[in-house]
């Protein structure tokens, strides 16, 4: 007789579903997979609403194709059929009272070329002059075991103006988070692997410029990414649980045991803790105290988005890019704005204009204190400040992601580092997620594929041949 090996996953948004699916393409159909969810739908960040007859994504709404593991992972559940890729390149930055064009082929607001950002007229010349010493500047040489933050990093080397109307407002739209606070080798590795490797950021970007051909980074869904929510758990193949939250882990010998809200137990031979880093510290403070500890100091921004429809007739001009940028220094509630009209092209309307606004970021809570229709207001008079719009919004809807965005401040790998140590111990139990190694879809996908087999791995059950991470 074989006994069913059991692992339960706990937390059904990206992160969860992948692992489930990832454990049943490695480990077959013997493992018996559950997953419980402590709200009422899968998907946590990844949300798709209505909006004047359109599918919206109010979370995430572009994945990075261009990590293998995620492209594979779009490939192997067939979606690609419904795969739409952004229907313009060009993006915006508002700096003193104007949209300023980025300059193509960045790397975390890093320019590429000179004359395009002289060009833009995002930076002064006196700027664009300070950002070109760069390619005279000696190289950085790195302490060992340094983490500086992305500001330490690049300021010196690019210039206060680069630094606060590119990095910032770039790491405002990827992270909801602040250059001056972000580590720069946990939040933009490449950039930081770039000043070890290389002499010049410039020469070294463009030396490991992405070929042309490789296609578009970020691709969307035709109908939202709820599809790929809904894909995952259709292959995964496991028993879902809504609705329950798990409030206490436990351990009696070899077994795990779950707690949840409201009575009952769920026995484990092995746990996945795919939750935010907060709600995983509590998970863990009985079982493993130093992970506890570590994953609770993973700070966590709240951000909203809002979107608006606006009648055509209310755009000034036709939109020519996918939207634009504010730096912080700006003083906006706005941190990013999406043209979803012009960015994705099924969302084009002959007589809408879908408009995503996204604000609040760390250390900016200001939109927490206005109630939805005060956001609503808030956010149309700054679009109308910025694209000069004419027309009022026809109708808006507001998603609020509270301690949504995980920050990779200053030591965030130290407290990963700690974090490992402390479930070494553990045969069996794994954390997973955003709140890690990778703040994206891509990366979540990424790190899900890797603790399916570590899982697999830590229960000794054998591994699908060729399918391992
Ligand atoms: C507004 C916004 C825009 C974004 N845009 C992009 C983008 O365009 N591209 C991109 O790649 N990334 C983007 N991201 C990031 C991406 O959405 C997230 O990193 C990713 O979805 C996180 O997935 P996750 O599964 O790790 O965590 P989550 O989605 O947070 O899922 C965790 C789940 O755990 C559940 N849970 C928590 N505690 C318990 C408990 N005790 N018991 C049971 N269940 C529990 C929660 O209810 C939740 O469903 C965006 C994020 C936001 C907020």
């Amino acid at each position: 007789m074989t006994t069913q090996r059991r692992i339960v996953i706990v937390g059904g948004g990206v992160s969860g579903l992948a692992t489930a699916y990832f454990l049943r393409r490695l480990g077959g159909p013997d493992l018996r997979i559950t997953l419980i969810e402590g709200s009422d739908r899968l998907g946590g960040k990844v949300r798709t609403r209505e909006i004047a007859g359109h599918a919206v994504d109010v979370g995430p709404d572009a994945m990075l194709v261009r990590v293998p593991a995620m492209a594979s992972l779009v490939e192997e559940l067939g979606l690609v059929d419904g795969v739409v890729t952004p229907g313009h390149r060009d993006a915006f930055v508002w700096s003193r009272a104007r949209l300023r064009r980025l300059p193509p082929s960045n790397l975390f607001g890093v320019p590429q070329k000179v004359f395009q950002l002289l060009r833009s007229g995002l930076l002064s010349p006196v700027g664009v002059l300070r950002a070109a010493a760069d390619l005279v500047l000696p190289r950085r040489r790195p302490v060992p075991g340094e983490d500086l933050s992305v500001g330490e990093l690049l300021r010196p080397r690019l210039g206060a103006e680069v630094f606060e109307r590119l990095v910032d407002p770039l790491l405002g739209g990827i992270h909801a988070g602040r250059a001056d606070l972000l580590s720069a080798r946990s939040a933009v590795p490449e950039v930081e692997a770039l000043t070890r490797s290389s002499r010049s950021i410039y020469l070294g970007t463009r030396a490991r410029r992405v070929p042309v051909q490789a296609g578009p980074a970020l691709v969307g869904l035709d109908g939202g990414l709820t599809h790929l929510i809904d894909a995952l758990t259709t292959a995964s193949d496991c028993v879902v649980e809504l609705g329950r939250r798990v409030d206490t882990l436990s351990r009696d010998g070899s077994e795990y045991l779950l707690g949840l809200r409201g009575g009952g137990i769920i026995e484990a031979d092995a746990v996945v803790l795919a939750t935010p880093a907060f709600a995983t510290a509590r998970l863990l403070s009985g079982i493993a105290p130093p992970a506890a500890a570590a994953a609770a100091e993973v700070p966590y921004a709240d951000v909203a988005v809002t979107i608006l429809a606006y009648p055509r007739d209310a755009l000034p001009r036709e939109l020519d890019g996918t939207g634009f940028l504010v730096p912080p220094s700006e003083g906006l509630l706005l941190v990013g704005c999406s043209w979803l009209s012009t960015k994705w092209p099924h969302l084009r309307d002959p007589a809408t204009v879908l408009i995503r606004a996204t604000v609040g970021r760390h250390g900016d809570t200001r939109f927490t204190e206005l109630s939805d229709d005060e956001l609503v207001e808030r956010v149309h008079g700054e679009l109308v400040l910025t694209m000069g719009l004419t027309g009022k919004p026809v109708e808006a809807i507001v998603q609020r992601w509270p301690k949504a965005m995980p920050q990779y401040t200053v030591g965030h790998q130290a407290l990963v580092d700690r974090i490992d140590a402390s479930l070494a111990e553990m045969p069996g139990l794994v954390v997973t997620g955003a709140g890690y190694r990778g703040v994206g879809l891509a990366s979540c996908v990424t790190q899900a594929r890797r603790t399916a087999a570590d899982v697999l791995d830590r229960l000794g059950a054998p591994q699908a041949a060729g399918a391992s991470a």
